[in-house]
C-alpha cells in the first residue's frame, strides 16, 4: 500500500500531477491516496520530492522477485504442418540468430509433432545452435491444449529469456495460453524486434491504437519475454549446409499429452490460385472497384498474372470478397514481387499489411490518396476505365485469357 508521512507532506501536488490513475488528491495540503484506484505503480513515491511517500508491504507484482539472469536463451518455435515448415519458422530463425549474437547466448529451435525428427536438421541450416525435438504419434494432430502444455513445460525446465513464434491461426491458438502457464508478458503481432542498447530486454515493437502508432513494450519484471511475429515481416537466412548443431530428444510426460480437445476432420480449404501470403503477384480491390460486379475483372487479372486476389477491409466487410482475401493489420500480410492495388486508398491499417511488396502499383482516381506515398507506380484515374484495359493488354499478352 501507499503510505503518506504526513508530517514530511507539504501539499505540493507533485504526486497528484504524476498519478495518471487520478488515485491522489491534495485535501487540507496533505496527499490522499484511494487505495481502490492506486495501482501501486510507484510514480509518486519517485515523484515526492520530501520523500513523503513509500510504497509499502510484499512485491505483489507478477514477477514476485523473479531472477531475471537465472533466464538466457532465445528460442524460436517451428511450425512443421502438412510435410513442411511454415516459411514464418525461416523467418524467425533469422531474426532470432541475431538477436542471440546480440546477447551471446544460444539459439534454440523447438519443433513438435508426429514424424517431424527427421527435419531438425534444416533448423539449424536456418540459424538454430540446437533443437529440442518432441516428436510423438500423439502430436498428430494440433491440439492446442498439449502444445501449450509441452512448450511451458520445457520452458519452465530450461528456462530460455526470449521465445519467438509465428502470428499463424497456429501461434495464435497456443502461445498466449504458454504465456498465461508462464505468468508472462506476450506481444502478438510485433513488427520489429531487438535488444534494448542496455541490458538485455527485448524492445518488442507493434501497431498500437488501431495502427496509428508504433509501440514498443518490453518485459522487463519476468521471464521468458514472449513475442509473435507475423509471416513475411521478418527476413529469412539463406540455409547454410555447413552450420553444424545439436538435435535434442525430448519424451514429453503423459500427463502434458492428455487433451480436453478431440479433433474430428481436418479439411484443407479448397481456394484458387496461389496461397495470397505466398503469391509473386497479388492483385487487389478497393472500395474504389464501386460494384461487387467489378471484382470478376480483379479475379481475372490474378488468374492471368497467376497472383492472388487480396482485397481491403472495406471490400471483404461489404462481402464482395471473403475475409481470407484481406490485406493488413486485422488481416494478412503479403510481400509478393507485385502489389496491384485498384481504388485502394492506402489506410495506415491497410499499408501495414502490404508496403513489403516489392513494387506496388496503384490505381485511385484521387490524386491526393495516401496510398500514392507508397506507390512505385501510380496511375490517377477511374478503375472502370483502367481495369479492364489492364485486363485485356495483360490477358491477351500473356495468352492466359
Ligand atoms: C482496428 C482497425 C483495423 C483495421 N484493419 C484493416 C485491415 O486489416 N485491412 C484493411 O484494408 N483495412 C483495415 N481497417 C480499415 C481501414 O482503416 C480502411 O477503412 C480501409 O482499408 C479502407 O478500404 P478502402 O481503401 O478499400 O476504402 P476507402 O478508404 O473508402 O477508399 C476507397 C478509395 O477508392 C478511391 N476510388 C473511389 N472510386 C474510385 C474509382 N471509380 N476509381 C478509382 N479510385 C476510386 C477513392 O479515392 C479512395 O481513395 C482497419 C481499421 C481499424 C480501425
Amino acid at each position: 500500500m501507499v503510505v503518506v508521512d504526513l508530517e514530511k507532506c507539504v501539499g505540493c501536488g507533485e504526486c497528484e500531477d504524476v498519478c495518471t490513475f487520478g488515485a491522489i488528491s491534495i485535501v487540507d495540503e496533505k496527499a490522499v491516496v484511494d487505495p481502490d484506484t492506486c495501482t501501486l505503480c510507484g510514480a509518486c513515491e519517485e515523484a515526492c520530492p520530501e520523500g513523503a511517500i513509500e510504497i509499502e508491504g510484499e512485491d505483489i507484482s507478477p514477477a514476485g522477485g523473479m531472477d531475471l539472469d537465472a533466464w538466457r536463451g532465445v528460442w524460436v518455435v517451428a511450425e512443421f504442418r502438412h510435410d513442411r515448415f511454415a516459411p514464418v519458422t525461416f523467418e524467425l530463425l533469422g531474426k532470432g540468430r541475431q538477436l542471440a549474437d546480440d546477447l551471446e547466448t544460444d539459439l534454440t529451435a523447438v519443433l513438435m509433432g508426429s514424424g517431424v525428427g527427421e527435419y531438425a536438421e534444416s533448423l539449424i541450416e536456418r540459424g538454430a545452435d540446437k533443437v529440442l525435438v518432441v516428436d510423438s504419434p500423439r502430436l498428430e494432430q494440433f491440439l492446442d491444449d498439449v502444445y501449450a502444455r509441452i512448450l511451458a513445460d520445457m520452458a519452465q525446465k530450461e528456462k530460455p529469456e526470449i521465445i519467438l513464434a509465428g502470428a499463424t491461426a497456429m501461434g495464435r491458438a497456443f502461445i498466449p495460453q504458454v504465456a498465461t502457464i508462464l505468468e508472462t508478458g506476450l506481444t502478438a503481432d510485433c513488427t520489429g524486434l531487438e535488444i534494448a542498447p542496455e541490458g538485455r530486454d527485448l524492445l518488442q515493437t507493434r501497431p498500437a491504437f488501431g495502427g496509428n502508432l508504433m509501440a514498443t513494450i518490453i518485459c522487463d519484471s519476468t521471464r521468458p519475454q514472449m513475442a509473435t511475429v507475423r509471416p513475411h515481416v521478418l527476413k529469412a537466412m539463406e540455409p547454410d549446409a555447413s552450420r553444424q548443431g545439436e538435435v535434442i530428444k525430448i519424451d514429453p510426460h503423459e500427463d502434458l499429452l492428455k487433451s480436453n480437445i478431440k479433433v474430428l476432420e481436418s479439411v484443407m480449404e479448397e481456394a484458387e490460385g496461389p496461397m495470397l501470403t505466398e503469391a509473386e503477384v497479388v492483385i487487389t480491390a478497393g472500395r474504389g472497384v464501386e460494384n461487387p460486379k467489378n471484382i470478376a475483372l480483379i479475379e481475372k487479372l490474378a488468374h492471368c498474372m497467376e497472383g492472388g486476389v487480396g482485397a481491403t477491409r472495406a471490400v471483404t466487410d461489404a462481402e464482395w470478397l471473403p475475409g481470407r482475401c484481406q490485406i493488413g493489420q486485422t488481416g494478412v500480410t503479403v510481400s509478393p514481387k507485385l502489389y496491384m492495388g485498384f481504388g485502394v486508398s492506402g489506410a495506415i491499417q491497410h499499408l501495414v499489411g502490404m508496403q513489403g511488396s516489392e513494387i506496388i502499383v496503384a490505381v485511385n482516381k484521387d490524386p491526393d490518396a495516401p496510398v500514392f506515398d507508397v506507390a512505385t507506380y501510380g496511375i490517377v484515374g477511374d478503375v472502370k476505365d483502367i481495369l479492364p484495359l489492364l485486363v485485356r493488354r495483360i490477358c491477351q499478352e500473356r495468352g492466359n485469357d
